[in-house]
């Protein structure tokens, strides 16, 4: 049995009791901590992560028998990828003496048979949790990063299916909203640690726990830099001159920490990133670094290269937190969009859509047949009583629903020419992102009521391609004022508002990317009677003002009557009737219909 070195203290003693528990490796006489299975799998995730920069590769492997908060993930990567003629450093937070750190090193160096060395320079190997190390790296380099949080995503999405989807479709608005309500409350853009990057202009990732100071160091890095996460079995790459950027808006640069004017208290240099000590000194964090410049013997040309001047943080740019926004005039309308010599915007034709029960027997027509159009600035009514297919057809134009038959085009999309049924999932979603926009019933279902007002908005813009933040704030304070929400609620979150004003940010969402096509399903039904009346008369300004094309869903004749110009009256998935909606209501032929005039005027 060999032991990892002499025993010392109570943890060396600990260490080993855990070397002589395991086994032995046959020829070296060493403790095996991972076996070779294992080594082969992280291998083969590793090549995979550095063949498709910043994806998060899966792989198998044992529980390693570590504590948690050791970093079994980096531990992995090191043993599967280290040797005997390595040279391996590790450090926590930016010391190699922590407890963490000697352990860990004693483990690995023990493992593999390799050195132990404290200088970034001689290195083959550095793995680190907290810190990419100050002094520069190059090609001989490998830095292991232990991660404690490996898929960026999980701060705004809690499925790991949505995850994968997002990563496979690039879709990270969802990310951006997330720094949009960090500097409208903070004022400060970067999250704490950890910062958002994207890897080769293509994977967001997460970048472990280091601080934004040494972000940029993994931007066009000589060195190969993997990163690992042990519970979670995920391994992730940025190999050698990558392109690394954090995630920022266009007009709000990232920012990485610094003091200016402060200078480590040990050996002054004044640009390196800097911890407080508990008699607010500031020193270097990388306390090697630290002492090599005491000695003269830092190379600090290579150091300064390193420097991230371009995000020390600028004061002009500075974003005023909660600042209150400048509103312009009142939005325009935005041209009409009509396919060249049609005069609709919205053509459904021979919809249908049939439910069958779960054992073949039940079968429900939702809709048979349905097909109207819609004209750029109109609006048309579905009326029906419950039941009668309404939020089927909706939900057919829409795509929420698999299977039907008919077809459904927009103006705007392939100049008429594609049935949206036709489309995939994917495509339906850039879709709705500015040609499509839906308010639902239930605000919960167009809005997330955990962030604030502004930030739904800026979920629908962001989506749509904007990425400057003060033109998504002023647009959003824009469409809040129209929607009569006062402006100093805009950094609230919508979870706290009452059901009219969620319904007006709703409304305000839906329209905030001048979509061409609008559908309102059943949009003052949740609301009280007074409340309602006032959100319809919104809703009738707002129509009257853009060229929008709109399909009203009510059961209610007097919401289509406030809202709509014609309407088609459903009744068990079929149009029974349609006409001018006052000639309906006038006039209406079918006793059905004559029920729900009736009805309305009772
Ligand atoms: P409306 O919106 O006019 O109240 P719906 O379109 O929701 O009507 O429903 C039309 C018919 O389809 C109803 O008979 C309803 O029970 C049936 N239906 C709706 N959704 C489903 C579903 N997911 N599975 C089975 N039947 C459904
Ligand atoms: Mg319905």
């Amino acid at each position: 049995m060999t032991m990892l070195a002499d025993a010392e203290t109570p943890v060396d003693e600990g260490v080993d009791l855990l070397a002589e528990m395991l086994p032995e490796d046959a020829h070296e006489g060493r403790p095996v901590v991972m076996d070779e299975q294992a080594k082969r799998e992280a291998r083969r995730a590793v090549i995979a992560g550095i063949c498709v920069p910043g994806y998060i590769v899966p792989f198998g492997s044992r529980e390693m028998p570590v504590a948690r908060g050791w970093g079994s993930g980096g531990l992995q990567v090191t043993l599967a990828i280290g040797g005997t003629d390595d040279q391996v450093k590790v450090i926590d937070q930016g010391d190699e003496e922590g407890v963490n750190a000697v352990n860990l090193r004693r483990l690995i160096v023990g493992t593999l048979g390799a050195a132990a060395t404290a200088d970034t320079e001689v290195a083959t190997i550095v793995q680190s949790r907290h810190r990419v190390p100050e002094e520069a790296m190059s090609v001989q380099h490998t830095l292991v990063l232990q991660v404690p949080q490996s898929e960026p995503l999980r701060a705004v999405e809690k499925s790991v299916y949505e995850c994968k989807r997002r990563h496979a479709e690039a879709d990270y608005a969802k990310m951006w909203v997330l720094l949009y309500e960090r500097l409208a409350l903070t004022g400060v853009m970067g999250t704490g640690t950890g910062h958002p990057v994207m890897v080769h202009d293509r994977y967001l990732m997460a970048p472990s726990p280091i601080p934004r100071w040494d972000i940029p160091r993994l931007h066009q890095s000589e060195h190969l830099t993997l990163l690992s996460h042990g519970r979670d079995k995920k391994i992730y790459a940025v190999p050698p001159y990558t392109d690394v950027e954090p995630l920022s808006f266009d007009d709000v640069p990232f920012e990485v920490e610094y003091l200016e004017g402060v200078r480590c208290a040990k050996c002054g240099t004044e640009a390196s990133f800097m911890v407080e000590t508990k008699t607010n000194e500031h020193i270097c964090s990388d306390v090697q670094f630290c002492l090599k410049v005491r000695a003269g013997e830092a190379d600090l040309d290579a150091h300064d290269v390193l420097i991230p001047h371009r995000y020390f943080p600028d004061p002009r740019k500075r974003v005023r937190a909660r600042s209150s926004v400048e509103v312009g005039l009142p939005v325009p309308p935005p041209a009409g969009v009509t396919a060249p010599g049609e005069d609709w915007s919205l053509k459904v034709d021979g919809l249908g859509k049939i439910y069958r029960g779960s054992r073949g027997s039940s079968e429900v027509i939702a809709a048979a047949d349905v097909s109207f159009d819609v004209a750029p600035g109109e609006a048309l009514g579905v009326i029906g009583e419950s039941g009668s297919g309404k939020s089927t057809v909706m939900k057919c134009i829409i795509g929420d629903e698999a299977d039907a038959t008919g077809s459904v085009r927009i103006g705007a999309v392939q100049e008429g020419m594609s049935n949206l049924l036709d489309l995939d999932a994917s495509a339906r979603r850039r879709l709705r992102t500015n040609t499509l926009s839906v308010v639902y019933q239930d605000p919960a279902m167009g809005l997330d009521l955990n962030i604030s007002a502004g930030g739904n908005i800026a979920d629908a813009l962001i989506a749509a391609g904007w990425r400057s933040y003060h033109m998504i704030r002023r647009r959003a304070a824009e469409l809040l004022a129209r929607v009569d929400v006062p402006l100093e609620r805009m950094d609230d979150v919508v979870g706290q508002f009452s059901g009219g004003m969620r319904q007006r940010v709703q409304i305000a969402k839906a329209l905030a990317t001048d979509p061409q096509v609008l559908l309102l399903d059943e949009p003052t039904t949740g609301l009280d009677a007074s409340v309602a009346a006032g959100v319809l008369d919104l809703l009738r300004e707002l129509l009257t003002e853009r060229e929008l094309a709109v399909v009203v869903v009510s059961h209610d004749f007097s919401v289509i009557k406030a809202l709509t110009d014609r309407a088609v009256v459903m009744r068990q998935g079929r149009v029974i009737e349609q006409g001018l909606t006052d000639q309906l209501l006038a006039d209406p032929h079918h006793p059905y219909t004559q029920q729900l005039v009736a009805a309305a005027q009772s």
